[in-house]
């Protein structure tokens, strides 16, 4: 009878698919929400393929499951990902819709899952994954994610015990998941730009798990990421199974030391957290068997994707997309960290704010005081642009960090924001967007194109 109900739910969800399909509309979403209407055990019955990797994290989740997935497929798998759609129970039972025929067999290599960690509850006991990744836990949506540490509870608390996880060795929170699972781990060894002490607003992890003793960080990159040990007891950062113990930002390449044996990868973007999410997606695929040769020719052949970081330069402006995710205060932190050490005079447009994902309530606005509006301050930083419905409270925070007032502009419309850019003041322009107003900031790019081509 549950076989019954889960071919007839298949098929109506391959059914929906086919209809939204006809309407040129993503269908990533609803065949799933169907499938789970008819045959709400579905995720527990339907046959997984050979391969099951699980993506999860606060911060590159995203970035990791479309580059493994474009690695897969440059190896000729079949291979699908739930990279159109959502990360939660729908997109993944969706995803998993893909990898079956109609008949309820499997018809892919590889299932990649990029799943949100607070839905992982619901998902990772039935999907029973090979592999869980780890990218990072961070401090993100109050209202949503409450506490890193209980997504922790969550993802160590559902995650199968059969699972073996790829951890990031410098954050301290993840890395303590399953403890008694298989684990590896990945890291950056000590940089030079390196510090000792946090000068992020936001430093979760500052006292050790086990005994409460203020940790010392042999050394910190940022948030809390890094190397730390307690003075009180024997509590320490793990140790990387994968190592980058070298990275070339002038030839464009990186060391990754395994096993005693150093390994050279060509070095896709040497901003700090892109290397993080490249050792992610190289970490996994040499845990999957793939040769380290293989891994090399893989990595030349895959890319960041667009929508995360773009330039486009116009009449000696230099104009950048960049994510800087709302709602999510380190995200936001890493781009302003970005951005306002980049070289040059600069205007900043601020086009992030929760109102697109929160329509019919209101998301907690604290996450604009955890972002480090004091980077806005560095030498080089003209103006700042605020817009959108929240640039009220992104000015006050500007304020409240010293940005002087004079630097500061506001406009709730986004696009007559770009009128405030003052063009002969600056030679770089980056234009930070969110997940929801990813469209629109192309269109404010394409505005300011406009203007700066019309100046020439
Ligand atoms: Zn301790």
């Amino acid at each position: 009878m549950a076989k019954l109900r889960f071919l007839i739910a298949l098929v109506a969800a391959k059914l929906t698919k086919f209809a939204i399909k006809l309407l040129g509309r993503n269908a990533s979403h609803n065949p799933g929400v169907i499938a789970l209407k008819i045959c709400p055990d579905f995720l527990k019955l339907a046959p997984k393929a050979p391969l099951v990797i699980c993506v999860t994290g606060t911060n590159g989740k995203t970035t990791v499951s479309n580059l493994l997935t474009d690695a897969f497929t440059a190896d000729g798998k079949k291979v699908v990902s739930n990279r159109t759609g959502s990360n939660i129970v729908p997109g993944c039972t969706t995803n998993l819709i893909n990898s079956l025929n109609v008949f309820g067999k499997v018809k892919v290599d590889v299932t990649v899952y990029e799943v949100d960690e607070r839905a992982s509850r619901l998902i990772l006991p039935f999907l029973k994954p090979d592999y869980l990744v780890v990218t990072n836990f961070f401090r993100d949506s109050l209202k949503r994610n409450a506490h890193p540490d209980y997504i922790f509870s969550v993802v160590d608390t559902y995650c199968p015990d059969t699972t073996k996880l790829i951890l990031n060795a410098d954050e301290l929170c993840s890395a303590r998941l399953k403890e008694n699972n298989e684990r590896v781990f990945y890291g950056i060894a000590e940089m030079s730009t390196d510090i000792k002490e946090s000068i992020n607003i936001v430093a979760d992890y500052s006292l050790c798990p086990k005994c409460g003793t203020q940790l010392k960080y042999d050394y910190l990159r940022y948030h809390h990421i890094g190397h730390a040990r307690c003075p009180g007891c024997d509590f320490e950062s793990k140790n990387a199974d994968y190592l980058v113990t070298k990275v070339d930002s002038e030839n464009k390449t990186f060391t990754l030391t395994h096993n005693g044996k150093d390994m050279v990868f060509p070095l896709i973007n040497d901003i700090i957290f892109n290397i993080y999410n490249q050792l992610t997606v190289i970490t996994t695929l040499l845990q999957v068997g793939y040769t380290d040769e293989q891994v090399q020719e893989l990595v030349e052949k895959i890319h960041v994707p667009d929508s995360r970081l773009n330039h486009t330069e116009v009449n000696g402006v230099k104009v950048t997309q960049a994510m800087s995710k709302g709602q999510s205060c380190i995200s936001s932190c890493r781009t302003f960290d970005f951005v306002s050490s980049q070289p040059g005079k600069k205007a900043v447009v601020i086009a992030v704010d929760d109102y697109y994902d929160r329509k019919k309530s209101i998301e907690f606005s604290g996450w604009i005081y955890d972002v480090d509006f004091e980077f806005m301050t560095r030498e080089g930083v003209e103006q700042i642009i605020c817009t959108g419905p929240r640039c009220y409270d992104h000015k006050v925070r500007a304020l409240l960090a010293g940005v002087p007032e004079e630097k500061i502009a506001c406009s709730p419309d986004e696009m007559a924001g770009i009128d405030l850019i003052n063009v002969d003041l600056v030679d770089n322009v980056f234009i930070l967007y969110d997940t929801s107003t990813y469209n629109l900031s192309c269109r404010m790019k394409d505005k300011l194109l406009a203007i700066l081509e019309a100046s020439k």
